[in-house]
């Protein structure tokens, strides 16, 4: 058995703005069921969904500063969490990283300075639990910190950091370091330093005894200078203790068998009922009911990284095909705005919902036939998992997650039962369309359309898959 201390500034249900709480929420739970110590440890945020269940655990004294540490357990499971509990700091409404205006909160570096140094006083059993643990797992930028501290200690456990999206790195103004009292010995360019900013990603990448990310494909992309955002000569000089593990899926919430969001459920015996959620989709949205004009979903915040653009610029043509096209998301208010605009010229064929609906999300993906991700980069990807599990067609480029999880559909795959989705190489709207249609061609042979579904409907995406990747990791390290 191992101990385990895992570091993350959000985890679902307590508190989520993206797939860093999936995976934070649902990864520690998979090892407490392969019967590892875990505590999961995270800021005491005002918005904070804890049950009544929060006792006081110690405090410590940092800085001139009295600091509680809370514990309570994660909702539905055995998982131990503590809380840094400093009203002054997290004691925010809302969300962990900005203010209502979306701007980040001024004193982001403070906040996550601190959080990383409490960390590491527990990570070194300095908080009078008599708990060591083996392994310290820190998740992006917020905990980089921890493994840069660490570094300076006898007797250290070992460290794990991983990266769920390179893009968010932590950089701060150089007053940060000195007003953070950063050890000098950590300040210098093959440290934290970075341009002449601090750098809290970096103390990650630098400190830490193994890197890993989340899909093995990203895991190579990074050190390249299109995904690397300047850091990609330090991964590729780490590349020997750097790895991709893909997350897994939730298999409850995400299960066409007993999904309660959804119109009527089925599995890949009953492939058949599949087609009472599509008509319930199309009449939720609007469009007109055709059992047999295929439906295409997306799901997502419309932002670049998803390939929004590269979808708008193929809408001309796509309204001249036969074919309907579903959208939920929301982000760039251009995107919104340009998507909202071809809905209303081509109501036959668009339907977009702006917003976030996790109800509708699960009916999307029961739904619809066929499921798009253009994205540019992606770093694992959530929902090309849960279509291939509904038996929702992925269109996927070829990138990061994307490419690790969904096998194109060629006369090969398709003979040997391996194909479970259609894969693109290029970022273009006409490498796009190529796709989509290549989709309209498969879709118009049933046999082989009903194999890709099947196909992808029996693959393993299971938290316990990747939850014994990561144990695999602590105990080689
Ligand atoms: P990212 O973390 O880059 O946004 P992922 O695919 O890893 O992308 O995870 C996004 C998750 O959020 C998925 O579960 C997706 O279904 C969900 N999601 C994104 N936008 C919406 C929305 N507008 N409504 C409901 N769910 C959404």
């Amino acid at each position: 058995m191992k101990k385990i201390l895992f570091v993350t500034s959000e985890a679902h249900p307590l508190i989520k703005t993206g797939g860093l709480a999936d995976v934070c929420g649902s990864l520690p739970k998979a090892l407490t069921e392969l019967l590892q110590d875990i505590r999961l440890i995270l800021p005491n945020y005002q918005a904070l969904k804890a049950s009544e269940n929060v006792r006081f655990l110690t405090s410590i004294r940092i800085d001139n500063r009295n600091i509680n540490i809370l514990e309570t357990l994660m909702p539905d499971s055995q998982v131990i969490v503590w809380l840094v509990d400093y009203p002054a700091y997290y004691n925010y409404p809302g969300n962990p990283y900005v203010d209502e205006q979306g701007e980040p909160w001024s004193n982001n570096a403070e906040r996550f300075g601190l959080f990383c140094r409490i960390v590491t006083e527990v990570a070194m059993n300095r908080i009078n639990q008599d708990w060591q643990p083996d392994v310290v797992h820190c998740n992006d930028w917020q905990s980089g910190l921890v493994p840069a501290f660490l570094s300076l200690e006898e007797g250290r456990p070992s460290t794990v950091f991983t990266i769920h999206n390179m893009a968010y790195q932590g950089l701060f103004p150089l007053t940060s370091a000195s007003v953070l009292n950063l050890p000098g010995q950590l300040w210098h360019p093959a440290g934290l330093e970075f341009h002449g900013m601090l750098s809290f990603i970096k103390g990650g990448l630098v400190y830490s005894d193994y890197i890993t990310t989340v899909s093995p494909t990203y895991a190579l992309e990074i050190q390249t200078a299109e995904f690397g955002y300047g850091l990609e000569g330090l991964l590729e000089h780490r590349k020997e203790f750097l790895g991709g593990i893909i997350n897994g899926i939730d298999l409850d919430q995400w299960d066409p068998e007993k999904d309660p969001n959804i119109f009527q459920c089925y599995s890949a015996k009953t492939l058949g009922k599949k087609l009472l959620n599509k008509t319930a989709l199309q009449a939720k949205l609007g469009l007109p009911i055709e059992e047999h004009i295929p439906l295409f979903g997306l799901i997502g915040r419309l932002v670049e990284q998803k390939g929004i653009d590269l979808l708008l610029d193929c809408f001309s043509e796509m309204i001249t095909m036969k074919l309907q096209f579903v959208l939920l998301g929301s982000g760039d208010k251009v995107f919104e705005k340009q998507l909202q605009e071809f809905a209303e010229l081509y109501p036959d064929k668009i339907a977009i919902k702006i917003g976030y609906d996790e109800a509708l999300a699960h009916l999307i993906e029961a739904g619809a036939d066929a499921f798009l991700m253009p994205s540019r980069f992606e770093p694992c990807g959530l929902n090309q998992m849960y279509s291939q599990r509904y038996g929702t067609v992925p269109i996927v480029r070829k990138t990061g997650g994307l490419a690790d999880t969904v096998i194109d559909a060629l006369p090969e795959t398709l003979g040997n039962q391996t194909a479970t989705g259609i894969v693109f190489n290029e970022a273009s709207p006409s490498a796009l369309l190529e796709a989509i249609k290549r989709t309209l061609i498969l879709y118009s042979m049933p046999d082989s359309w009903k194999k890709i579904q099947v196909n992808a409907m029996g693959k393993d995406f299971s938290w316990q898959r990747s939850a014994k990747q990561y144990l695999e990791l602590y105990q080689k390290l």
